[in-house]
């Protein structure tokens, strides 16, 4: 999906305080999608306190929604630069299409990598004639600067390998986890995967010692190291870890791992461009914005899909600023 914010500029959110400081529970913050429809998101990343998990950094979920006329998604063709979008849907299907011409279904338990890399556009709607539920997760992954040039290329997996422990499965969207590794591509070392709680279990998962790891609660009564956490909030955990305790209440519980080697390049986020400076930004702007005029750019067309694209914001007049992973 898209950050269709008209500012992007970051007004975060504060975090609570654990008692143990190498836990922190970060609240979402609410943000409109804007245009007409009525589509809100829950955000935790990026965060006032908290940049990236690994190289990850963009984290929004967003229903359960009914897809009933404004409240299906339409998000028109937009660009995007140096980074990898994850779709992840846990009900309802969206329909991609890109300008290298894929048009994919996206159903849930089937992971849609997309490598912007030097620049890709896609339109993401709900299919023609869909009902029900949509709900699902958006993330980004940054590229490291040595292979943010790369092609652009889509990659779907329908196919993930599952863990299946005693009270839990986990699915293994990007990296490795326990043993079980994704056939999915990525450029840093990384982690994801979404994991359901048999209700009442008491489940400890092995983690790679090297990387940050966060837990986003996609359920009521998810608890992660003995603190509860709500749904919709992210508990960021350290380095250092060899394990991670998870336990679910009376009923199951569904949650997304995240982890990887901290990702230590100062990054700039701007719309829907992962970049390192201020004129990158306003040049991969410029050239969206011509691609939105008709012309040949490095953004291509979605040339199958029925609409005009989404132009990019105004530039802010100040000069934008990359940020570190701490400040
Ligand atoms: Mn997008």
């Amino acid at each position: 999906m898209s950050n269709l914010e008209q500012r992007p500029a970051e007004t975060l959110t504060g975090s609570v305080p654990s008692p143990r400081q190498s836990l922190r529970v970060l609240a979402p913050r609410d943000v409109p999608l804007g245009g007409t429809r009525a589509m809100h998101v829950r955000r935790t990343l990026p965060h006032r306190d908290l940049r990236t998990v690994g190289a990850w950094c963009f984290l929004d979920d967003y229903g359960p929604q009914e897809v009933v006329g404004a409240g299906a998604m339409q998000v028109p063709p937009h660009p995007h630069t140096g980074l990898q979008t994850v779709t992840w849907l846990l009900d309802g299907q969206v329909r991609h299409q890109d300008s290298l011409g894929n048009d994919q279904l996206v159903r849930p338990g089937e992971l849609n990598l997309m490598t912007a890399g030097r620049g890709i556009s896609h339109a993401e709607t709900s299919p023609t004639g869909a009902t029900g539920d949509l709900c699902g997760l958006q993330l980004w992954v940054a590229l490291p600067s040595e292979r943010r040039d790369v092609e652009p290329d889509l990659g779907h997996h329908a196919d993930l390998p599952v863990l299946h422990g005693e009270g839990f499965e986990a699915t293994v969207l990007l990296g490795s986890l326990m043993g079980a590794t994704s056939p999915a591509r990525a450029f840093t070392p990384i982690v994801g995967a979404e994991v359901e709680l048999r209700a009442a279990a008491v489940v400890t998962l092995e983690l790679e010692r090297t990387y940050e790891h966060a837990v986003l609660a996609l359920s009521d009564d998810v608890v992660v190291d003995g603190t509860p956490v709500e749904r919709a909030h992210l508990v960021h955990l350290s380095p250092g870890r060899p394990g991670l305790r998870l336990s679910a209440g009376r009923a199951a519980g569904r949650l997304l791992l995240l982890g990887g080697e901290p990702f230590d390049e100062e990054l700039l986020m701007w719309w829907n461009f992962v970049a390192r400076s201020h004129d990158e930004i306003v040049e991969a702007r410029e050239e969206w914005m011509a691609a939105v005029a008709g012309a040949a750019t490095r953004f291509g067309q979605v040339s199958a899909y029925d609409g005009a694209a989404l132009p990019a914001p105004a530039v802010p007049t100040s000069r934008l600023r990359p940020r570190r992973r701490t400040q």
